[in-house]
């Protein structure tokens, strides 16, 4: 497989649009059919001699044999994609190359990955090498709706007596404008994820005719309590990943910015209250936040609401957990009649350490990306990587791709797009990185 054949599968894996949806019966099984079909057919080498193992409806768990099986290592990616919003320049499911970049959804979340790894695989096998260690494949097909895909690849391992030495899944990249005034691209290594946990909000009431209201009916208390969830937030810090990112970051910060980012650990005050200062997106690096996402009162004008509810998504930052930010929900809304109904609840991930596997990644960023600074952060989306965390103390989230800001924004929205050049540089890192397995 040369890269022209790997460009070509990127693109004819993002043509077909495997969109995930909740509702099971409106998944078009089809599609997630047909990308299983040309996989296969683009990567024969990895379906001839790689163990498969079917899970979930369309998910795949390959098992590649190395030298000794010691210290595996699963590499992760998921098949399904977000659906498709807004206008793009580009059709989302046209996977058109336009001036260098591959055009359409999934380019970087997260077939990118999923091909990269494939052809790297592919190349290897081709070449007759054989890992040092146990290669693990990952690819699940509901990620997207925190289906039970990952799960479900995890019991399978577990059921081998799998142990990983590293899982490594989609989450950072190799980002350039990072950080203001830093020019060199950050290559951000997820250490960790926050916890994503999901409240549901509700007041019953007698309902009536809007003619007669009485004072603090069911839409009432609902707007009381979400207005003093959004007045209330917990206690910001900053964590460690987050301080060793700065550090890193901070050799190459302007001037002014630099003392206080190189000494991040010694300021943490002074620099949660700046990150909290800055904005929503550097202000959640600091603590668990609450977004009041859905809302419903009465069904018409005229009517009194009977029952009123209010959609809070919560993401729990590290050293909070869902007991503790269940108790601060209860003790600010402080009203007894807002039922409180917990929908979904998931613990930030442990924190992975910085030892040898860390390590490796970074040598290989460092290898394919001479001028990118590798780091760790905490990541603010989920991933299905936080399911390993159950059989391996190493999950790392990092996607070895060039990202713009622009592009990094483009994720679950529209116009994304991978370079070429930077998809080639991932198979790249790919191939590295399983080359670099000790023995
Ligand atoms: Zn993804």
């Amino acid at each position: 497989m040369d890269d022209d054949a790997a460009v070509a599968a990127l693109q004819a894996l993002v043509r077909i649009p495997t969109v995930s949806v909740r509702d099971p019966e409106k998944v078009d099984v089809a599609a997630f059919d047909e990308l299983l079909v040309e996989l296969k057919r683009r990567f024969p080498l990895l379906h001839e001699r790689l163990e498969l193992t079917r899970v979930d409806t369309h998910g795949l768990l390959f098992h590649w044999a190395g030298a000794t099986a010691a210290h595996p290592v699963v590499l992760m990616a998921h098949l399904d994609v977000v659906p498709v919003e807004g206008t793009w320049q580009h059709p989302p499911f046209g996977g058109d190359i336009v001036d260098g970049d591959i055009w359409g959804r999934g380019t970087l979340d997260d077939k990118g990955s999923l091909i990269g790894i494939c052809a790297a695989v592919e190349t290897l096998l081709a070449d007759g090498f054989v890992p040092a260690q146990d290669v693990w494949l990952s690819f699940g097909c509901n990620e997207e709706v925190s289906g039970t895909s990952a799960v479900l690849a995890v019991d399978e391992l577990r059921r081998r007596g799998v142990e990983p030495w590293f899982v490594l899944d989609e989450g950072g990249a190799i980002a350039s404008e990072a950080f203001p005034g830093v020019a060199a691209p950050i290559g951000v290594i997820g250490v960790t994820e926050k916890g994503v946990t999901s409240v549901e909000l509700r007041v019953e009431g007698r309902g009536g005719h809007a003619s007669t209201p009485a004072r603090l009916g069911p839409t009432a208390r609902i707007a009381r309590a979400i207005t003093r969830i959004d007045r209330s937030p917990m206690a910001a810090s900053v964590p460690a990943p987050t301080i060793e990112l700065f550090r890193r970051m901070g050799r190459h910060a302007p001037l002014a910015l630099r003392p206080l980012m190189i000494n991040a650990g010694r300021v943490k005050p002074v620099l949660t209250r700046a990150l909290i200062a800055a904005g929503p997106e550097p202000a959640a690096m600091t603590r668990t936040t609450f977004a009041i996402t859905t809302l419903s009162g009465a069904p018409a004008l005229n009517v009194i609401a009977a029952t009123a509810t209010a959609g809070v998504n919560i993401r729990i930052m590290i050293g909070d957990t869902v007991a503790g930010v269940l108790e601060h929900v209860r003790r600010t809304v402080d009203d007894d009649q807002v039922h409180i109904d917990v929908v979904e609840q998931n613990e930030p991930s442990p924190i992975s350490p910085m030892d040898e596997a860390f390590e490796l990644l970074e040598q290989t960023i460092t290898e394919v990306f001479p001028d990118a600074v590798p780091a760790p952060y905490v990541m603010m989306a989920a991933t299905d990587s936080r399911f390993f965390c159950a059989i391996c103390p190493r999950v790392y989230r990092f996607a070895p791709f060039r990202m713009t800001k622009a592009q990094r924004e483009s994720i679950h929205s529209y116009d994304e797009h991978l370079g070429v050049d930077a998809f080639l540089d991932g198979v790249r890192w790919y191939r590295r990185l399983i080359e670099g397995l000790p023995a």
